[in-house]
């Protein structure tokens, strides 16, 4: 029994404290669960009125015994004046909540992924960055597993780290994946290999500015020291360095890598892959295990990802480009026309940034949903453009007007919440679309030979 969280545990070290967690989403369970182990006097709070306590029966089964409770709908500062710590969960943002924390010292708000990182002896990998963290993270935890090791992956993906805590295996590395929104909520959290994919326009709808997203981001190099390993882009070397970021040995990467993988196709997807090598190194890998890993991985879902192919035209299912960014990515991923299919709730950002990128492969783009007047005057000077309530009709009108050897790529720039509840939720309605169009060619081919 050596391992930090063990001995913490048994020493029951929040007994009789009372702590607020913020969010009743996964990650707030998973922070609920473990500080219950730890003795503690858990507030959940979620601003969802509508929530049933029977959401702690999730944690405990015998909430009242155990000593948590819950508290939904709007936050009040009397939710918080009594809490010697208030843990937020990752989509929280703390911003919205500062009328109601004006009284709490600035040093009692943590993000969860900060408040596990104290409890931990094993190293930590954390990616962040405003595209490809999924993909990257995923990648990372593929390469350390193939050479052998055991590496936990998790954090905004999957697994809370709360509740890697509370199992009783242990991993060799932990691999994270990290958002800006919690970042802004780290105080002593020193991961070491950290990295920054990338940084474009994102989230602006909350973070004031880019200074202050950029901000965000960097503060998950600010507590590394010379035993870490900072990577971030060769891109943004001059700028990092005049800020002079980490203490970190730092490796810069850009897409110049001679790493094979069919399953992630596009520059992005080698400026991850390169991002990914620097990053397992520090841990032994060599470059033969890499390559291999490297090259057995597939695409991740809803990521530049094939959904089926109709008479020569194929549909590509990106619903989670959810800024400029990763559309200009994903556009240039393919060698051959593209009708793209964008809408939904736009986060920010310059619309005319990606139109060099576009105007290599683009030929027709459909419309949907909210934010056309975002799109419409700056892409129609440019392209045909039509605009549909619906995704489907969309992808039905950018169908009929495709030939043979066409991309329908479903990449929207946008969040999803105008239509649907999540982008997993859009990328499978796009590819329902497809596979009806796929029947409906089936059935009319099978009429004409029926015929013949
Ligand atoms: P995140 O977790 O940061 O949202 P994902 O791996 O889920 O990233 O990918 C989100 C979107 O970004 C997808 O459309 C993907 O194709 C695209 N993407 C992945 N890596 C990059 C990159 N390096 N640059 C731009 N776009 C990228």
């Amino acid at each position: 029994m050596d391992r930090k969280r063990d001995i913490l545990k048994s020493l029951k070290i929040f007994e009789n404290r009372r702590v607020v967690v913020v969010g009743a989403g996964i990650s707030g369970l998973a922070a609920c669960r473990f500080l219950l182990s730890l003795g503690a006097q858990v507030r959940l709070v979620d601003a969802k009125a509508e929530l049933s306590a029977d959401v702690l029966l999730k944690v405990t089964p015998n909430p009242a015994a155990a000593g948590l409770t819950l508290e939904a709908g709007p936050h009040t500062a009397a939710q918080f004046a009594d809490a010697q710590l208030i843990i937020l969960s990752p989509g929280v943002p703390v911003k919205k909540l500062a009328p109601v924390l004006a009284d709490v010292e600035p040093w009692r708000v943590v993000a969860e992924m900060e408040f596990a990182s104290w409890f931990l002896d094993e190293p930590v990998i954390a990616i962040t960055g405003t595209n490809g963290k999924t993909t990257t993270t995923t990648l990372v935890g593929h390469i350390l597993s193939h050479a052998g090791l055991t590496p936990f992956i998790g954090g905004n993906i999957g697994t809370p780290l709360c509740d890697y805590l509370m199992q009783d295996d242990a991993a060799d590395v932990l691999v994270l994946e990290i958002s800006s929104f919690q970042l802004q909520n780290c105080r002593t959290f020193a991961p070491r290999v950290a990295a920054l994919l990338n940084f474009s326009a994102n989230h602006l709808d909350y973070h004031l500015d880019m200074e202050e997203y950029l901000a965000a981001k960097l503060n998950l190099f600010a507590r590394q020291d010379h035993g870490c390993v900072a990577v971030a882009p060769q891109a943004m070397r001059a700028e990092l360095e005049a800020r002079n970021y980490t203490r970190a040995r730092r490796e810069y990467f850009s897409a110049d890598t001679d790493f094979a993988c069919p399953g992630l196709p596009g520059a992005h997807n080698r400026e991850n892959i390169a991002a990914a090598w620097r990053m397992v190194r520090p841990f032994g890998v060599t470059e033969g295990q890499a390559r291999a890993a490297i090259a057995a991985f597939s695409a991740l879902p809803h990521r530049i990802e094939p959904v089926g192919e109709v008479r020569g035209v194929l549909f590509i299912n990106d619903s989670k480009a959810t800024t400029l960014d990763s559309v200009a990515a994903a556009v240039r991923s393919f060698d051959r026309p593209v009708r793209l299919l964008m809408g939904g709730v736009f986060k920010g950002g310059n619309v005319a940034d990606i139109l060099p990128a576009l105007k290599e492969r683009v030929v027709s783009v459909g419309l949907f949903g909210a934010s056309r007047e975002v799109f419409e005057p700056v892409l129609a000077p440019h392209f045909p453009v039509s605009w549909d309530k619906t995704l489907e009709k969309a992808v039905r009108r950018q169908f009929s007007l495709a030939t043979s050897g066409d991309v329908v790529l479903l990449s929207p720039a946008t969040a999803s919440f105008d239509a649907y509840t999540s982008y997993t939720e859009r990328g499978r309605d796009f590819a329902r679309v497809a596979a009806a169009l796929m029947d409906q060619t089936d059935a009319v081919n099978n009429d004409a030979g029926v015929q013949a």
